[in-house]
């Protein structure tokens, strides 16, 4: 099974990811850590994606587009896999067309986890994320992982001015997908203002798993 996650930035597209990975053992490929892990080892990538990325602005579809097709290629992809943060415009979901068909792997669905946006505004300046094992948690949570015993910390670009301006780009890159994705019979559409869990539930039985 192959699936496209949409929604904006903390709709919890990570969150139902990884549930989906531990439940049904897809391959989860997720743009933004492997764009976080490369600034982080300063590569090339990261290196070029970094001002992008702090700013809350998309990394340009050249980069990604090349990120993805040699993602794609590798062999833990074989068993499906859920796309989180990617396509982000409609030139990466044409790209994403061409890569799948190519492999022979047809889309099975583009799944839309919808939550307003000032829901999301108050979500992200709250979240943490583990720099350890990449879980993610809140700030009430406090400043250890209570999955590995990692330290928690805040995402560079989930301070309010860059969520706003992430939130921005979404309406107006990445929302278009919604369209593309409705017109071509894939796209299942979830409340995602809902505990994580009761969220999963719906995704479970709207892709028939
Ligand atoms: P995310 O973790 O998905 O919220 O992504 C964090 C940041 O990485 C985004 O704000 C973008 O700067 C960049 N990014 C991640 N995925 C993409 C993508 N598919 N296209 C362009 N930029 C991306």
């Amino acid at each position: 099974m192959n699936i496209v996650l949409l929604g904006a930035p903390g709709a919890g597209k990570g969150t139902q990811a990884a549930k989906l990975v531990e439940e049904q053992g897809l391959c989860h490929i997720s743009t933004g850590d492997i764009l976080r892990a490369a600034v982080k080892d300063q590569t090339p990538l990261g290196v070029k994606a970094k001002g992008f990325m702090d700013a809350g602005e998309l990394v340009p579809d050249d980069l990604i587009i090349d990120l993805m097709k040699e993602r794609m290629e590798q062999p833990d992809t074989d068993k499906g896999v859920i796309l989180d943060g990617f396509p982000r415009t409609t030139t990466q979901a044409v790209a994403l067309d061409s890569m799948l068909s190519e492999l022979g792997r047809p889309l099975d669905a583009a799944l839309l986890i919808d939550v307003d946006s000032e829901v999301i505004v108050t979500r992200l300046t709250s979240r943490r994320m583990c720099r350890e094992c990449g879980n993610i948690g809140s700030a009430a949570d406090g400043e250890t992982c209570l999955k590995c015993g990692g330290e928690m910390y805040q995402r560079d670009d989930d301070n309010e001015e860059t969520v706003r301006n992430r939130l921005d780009v979404y309406d107006k890159s990445t929302a278009p997908l919604i369209d593309y994705y409705h017109g071509k019979d894939l796209l299942v559409k979830i409340d995602g203002d809902r505990d994580p869990q009761v969220v999963f539930t719906d995704v479970v039985s709207a892709l028939g798993l």
